[in-house]
């Protein structure tokens, strides 16, 4: 299934796709939640229900506007230096173990939302990434189950200030990944069950159309299930917890001369079966 969250005059609402249209699943089935978390939280036996609603209900109008498919998660957690390519163009080793770290859920943004470039930065980067969305929360997760946690996907584009995350004194990875509008993810959460293997899909990005990164999460250092046992063993993951799983190679720093973005760039992150994530780059006012 491909599940949305969306702009509605009641707030955020949540609702399944079908073709092109869009389906309110607390307005078609009072049971179900209004908010994704809570719909996670119910469990993948809610779905035969959400499924239900998605194919008999009463589809929206066509021009709504969509949120992250999860506003304001609980955590937002980052892998950096994943693909072992993008670890050699950053000059760095290939890790040994995860490198992790996080974004403030205030990074969030969605689809067609604009991303922001701070008056404070002229290094903005672009790195296109699987989103992971937890499902069923849990600590010290066993690898070998740890897709039993997952709910879905989504596109994801861990925004990136290099001259905050690099440039500063101790290297400021969380200030350089956090800015506001640095987080987007989205159009939809995709439900496993239409993602069979999530280590084995085309991955890319354009910059006003242009291919930018085009890699597979066949690259991986860490794989999806690796990545949540990690995590897990430190800090207990919740329904609706996001991770950004890392960037194929191509990012703009490590090109010759470097590529920052700019006001007016539009940057799209396309991984096969999850769409097309589509966001427009602004100057802070
Ligand atoms: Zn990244």
């Amino acid at each position: 299934m491909k599940l949305v969250t969306y702009q509605s005059e009641q707030g955020a609402r949540t609702a399944g796709v079908i073709g092109d249209r869009f389906v309110d699943l607390h307005a078609n089935d009072p049971v179900l939640p209004t908010s994704m978390i809570d719909l996670l939280r119910l469990g993948k036996d809610a779905f035969g229900r959400v499924n239900d609603v998605v194919q008999h209900g009463v589809p929206l109008r066509k021009d709504i506007t969509l949120l992250a498919p999860i506003p304001r998660p609980g955590k937002v957690i980052c892998v950096g230096l994943n693909y072992a390519d993008h670890a050699a163009e950053s000059g760095v080793e290939i890790p040994t173990e995860p490198v992790i770290f996080n974004k403030f859920p205030t990074s969030v943004v969605g689809p067609n939302h604009p991303i922001v470039l701070p008056r404070n930065s002229n290094q903005v980067d672009y790195e296109a990434e699987l989103v992971v969305v937890i499902g069923v929360g849990g600590r010290h997760i066993a690898e070998d189950h740890a897709l039993q946690h997952v709910a879905g996907y989504s596109c994801g584009h861990d925004v990136s200030a290099r001259d905050w995350q690099l440039g500063k004194p101790g290297k400021q990875w969380l200030l350089g990944k956090t800015f506001d509008t640095f987080a987007p993810f989205g159009p939809y959460l995709v439900t496993t069950d239409e993602v069979s293997d999530p280590g084995n899909l085309r991955i890319q990005l354009r910059l006003n159309g242009q291919i930018m990164q085009d890699s597979s999460t066949r690259q991986l250092i860490f794989s999806i299930p690796k990545l949540v046992a990690y995590i897990s063993n430190v800090c207990t993951l919740e329904p609706g917890d996001v991770i950004f799983t890392g960037t194929p190679p191509g990012v703009g720093m490590a090109r010759k001369p470097p590529v920052f973005l700019q006001s007016g760039d539009v940057i799209e992150v396309e991984i096969e079966r999850l769409g097309v994530l589509r966001n427009a780059i602004q100057s802070e006012l």
